[in-house]
Parts: structure tokens; sequence; C-alpha cells
């Protein structure tokens, strides 16, 4: 590949595929892997601070590259692109599996409360997501997500349906998850089956707790395992939700009340 006048991309890494599209990913010298996906015709490009929004020109494969050997990209525009946009974790790794529970019936409340099964996080929150399913793959293992970044006023969904601060944050009070800086999740193995956990996810009754301790050993050491794998990346483990994880900056990041169906 010839270098580009900007930036100097060393290698095309490898081609994937994603529900979407074609993925391909490209590995700029001294910067993190970056997707591409060609059919959403843009990709966002962090470089030192500054950034760049690209557009793909078409040339949906590797076949199709024009003369200039950039995969028909062609500089658009300029935008900032910054660590508190919220972002799909499928666009960042699409490896990470996700199963939102709220687009399901399959939660607390017994319906969907999301218009879409996405998961959206602050940028930085979601790149640590990122580094995190790496070093677990190494093991054969992997993340799933049961839910991120939530709008307020599904917050206040759950406070009308549960109005007990014990379970349910008070909107008034707003939660990290509506900062777009909390996750819940767990352990998968290769094949996507989750490992075992103390309980199910929003299971409300003591066994969730995480210093709960009548389990057995493999059980334990699955719930220590993903535990240190996030507060490695500078998350802090929720006490009373095994599978709920506080970015230690989500105070920086502002409430939000943009829906799920917008951001997608
Ligand atoms: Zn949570």
């Amino acid at each position: 590949m010839r270098r580009h006048p900007e930036f100097e991309p060393s290698c095309a890494l490898k081609t994937g595929s994603c529900p979407r599209s074609l993925h391909l990913a490209f590995h700029f010298k001294g910067l993190p892997d970056l997707l591409m996906c060609p059919q959403l015709k843009q990709f966002n490009l962090n470089k030192l601070g500054d950034a760049g929004v690209f557009k793909c020109s078409g040339c949906p494969t590797l076949s199709k590259t024009d003369s200039s050997g950039y995969f028909g990209i062609t500089k658009e525009k300029r935008a900032v692109v910054s660590d508190s946009d919220l972002v799909d974790i499928q666009s960042i790794n699409p490896r990470i599996r996700v199963d939102i529970r709220y687009a399901t019936a399959n939660n607390f409340i017994g319906k969907p409360v999301y218009p879409c099964a996405k998961c959206y996080l602050r940028r930085k929150v979601a790149m640590k997501l990122d580094r995190i399913q790496q070093r677990l793959e190494k093991i054969s293992l992997g993340l799933k997500i049961f839910d991120g970044y939530r709008p307020l006023s599904i917050q206040k969904v759950f406070w009308d349906y549960c109005p007990d601060p014990r379970f349910v944050v008070p909107p008034e009070k707003g939660s990290r998850q509506n900062r777009g800086a909390a996750v819940d999740l767990t352990l998968v193995d290769q094949e996507g089956d989750e490992l075992k956990m103390p309980t199910a996810f929003d299971d409300f009754t003591d066994k969730a707790h995480r210093p709960y301790e009548r389990l057995p050993k493999e059980v334990i050491h699955n719930r220590t395992l993903l535990e240190s794998v996030m507060c490695e990346q500078g998350f802090i483990p929720l006490d009373s939700e095994w599978w709920h994880f506080d970015d230690a900056e989500g105070e920086n990041y502002p409430i939000e009340d943009i829906s799920l169906d917008q951001l997608a």
C-alpha cells in the first residue's frame, strides 16, 4: 500500500465480516487498529488527539481498490472525533458479543423498553473493552454485553416500574449508565456460551452480590476473572451486581437522553 500523504498505513491487517457488511481493518502506524465499514461509507480515525473523518468513495472489497492503493478513501472533511462520542461497541470490536436484554422481553420489566438491540458507550470506555476482549481471546474467552448506555428517559421507565433505590438509580440522580460510562456484561467461551456466574443478569438477590461466597469454586473463579480483567482497565465493580462495572472516569461525562434509534 502506498503512503498516504497524512497517515502512514503500515499494512492492511485483515478482512472480516460483520452483521452489516464487510469490514476492512487497517493498522496505522502508532495508532490503534481501526475498522472501516465500507457500507457505512465512513470511518473515524483518531490521530494523536487530532482527528479526521474520511469518506469511502466506494470499492467495498480489497480486489476493487483503486490505483491510489487507499481502498478508494478520499478525504472529505475535518471533524472532531472525541473520547466522549457515543459509539456502537461492535463498530469498535465486532467480536464483542451483545445481548441487549432491554430490547427483548427477557428483563425484569418483562417487555422490550429499548427500540433496538445496540450497545453504545463513550469511545474511551469502548476502547477499554476492546483491549479486554483482545486479552480474553488469548485464553479463548470473550465478553458478552447485556447493557451499555441507557437514555435518561428509560431510567424513568425503570424507576416507575420499581421505585426502590436499592435496585434502580433514581432518574433525578442519574446513573453512570445514563452517562454511557457503565456496562453490564459477562464472560463467554469461543462458542459464545456464557460461563457459569453466581446468578442470571438482573437477579436482585444476595447471590448477585460480589462478597457472596456460598458458590461452587468454578463460579467464584469466573466472577473473579471478570472482575480482574475489568479492574485492570480502570473499571470499578458494583458491589451488589456481579455483572455491573463503572468506568472510573464516568462522572466526567454528562447524563444523556439521546434515544438509541437516534444513535443507530
Ligand atoms: Zn448495570
